[in-house]
């Protein structure tokens, strides 16, 4: 499956530009981490990519075909968890994946059901009602629909919202496993999620594309823009942006990026998140 996207903008009935002059393409197998602060644009481009909204100016090509004439085809190849997910709470997991599988024209639906409540862990809960689940339960009912029937184009908007750590590390795997022969876009704004699946990231930051690439060349791109320094030995920098800050034995030590590190900071290794960071305040990643 290929996905082209060309010069695509949306700017929403109230005025507010969510995306500007996007241009991407996506192909399977992968496994693609799109990436971005809240309000980046990455839940509108996600609702566009399943023709949930109408571009304001641009296309997106399924195989070659406009999105619009292929919606149909499209949907029976899709699964999508959006950012907030309506369960029918009266009903039991089972059923409301019962109802999923009849909507998706799913022909041989007890086994696909049993197939996603293995997956997702849920074979406790599957004659439990929706409404008496965790939030963490739920997210995994979410992703269970998503997953249904084996679609080649799984988009999940945030989907390790509201799961514990160990959770989020089952889906990671799951996430990885399905995207051997499959495309799969997965945003987030936590960058674990991504950092050990993904082969390629999407940094998408105020409606604009800023990076497309591996996770190795964003670091490669920050070297020699993170560095790190004791709290007292600070001065006032313009530009410095400190990331984080440890408490050691020594005092606080900070960790900071920046265009060019000021000299009282000591360069060091960046990793994904620093690398992240600084692309998002403002650096510029080749
Ligand atoms: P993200 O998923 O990265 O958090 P969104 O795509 O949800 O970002 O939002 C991008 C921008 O568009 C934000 O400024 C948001 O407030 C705005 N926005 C999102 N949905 C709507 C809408 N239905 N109407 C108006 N503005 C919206």
């Amino acid at each position: 499956m290929n996905v082209e996207i060309s010069n695509l903008s949306m700017t929403y009935p109230s005025g507010k530009t969510a995306l500007r002059g996007i241009n991407l393409k996506m192909s399977s197998p992968n496994l693609i981490g799109l990436l971005g602060p809240n309000g980046a644009g990455k839940s509108t481009l996600m609702k566009l990519l399943v023709a949930g909204l109408l571009p304001t100016e641009g296309t997106i090509l399924i195989d070659g075909k406009p999105l619009i004439k292929k919606e149909r085809l499209l949907k029976a190849r899709l699964g999508y968890l959006p950012q907030s997910f309506g369960l029918f709470d009266e009903l039991t997991v089972w059923q409301f994946l019962d109802y999923m599988a009849a909507l998706k024209g799913i022909t041989n639906s007890k086994e696909a059901i049993s197939a996603v409540i293995q997956s997702t862990n849920l074979e406790e809960k599957q004659k439990a009602k929706i409404r008496t689940l965790s939030g963490g339960q739920r997210q995994r009912v979410g992703i269970a629909q998503a997953i249904l029937g084996a679609p080649h184009f799984l988009i999940f908007d945030e989907p390790t919202v509201g799961l514990d750590p160990e959770e989020r590390i089952g889906f990671r795997n799951l996430f990885s496993q399905m995207a051997q022969d499959r495309l799969v876009l997965l945003s987030t704004h936590i960058i674990e999620d991504v950092q050990s699946v993904c082969n390629q990231l999407i940094v998408i930051h105020q409606g604009c594309i800023r990076f497309v690439g591996s996770p190795a060349k964003l670091i490669a791109g920050a070297v020699g823009h993170v560095g790190v320094f004791r709290e007292k030995d600070q001065r006032q920098e313009a530009g410095l942006q400190i990331t984080s800050r440890i408490n050691t034995a020594q005092g606080i030590l900070c960790r900071a990026v920046a265009e060019k590190l000021p000299d009282f900071v000591e360069q060091a290794e960046p990793t994904l998140e620093d690398a992240y960071l600084y692309l998002i305040s403002g650096g510029v990643v080749q």
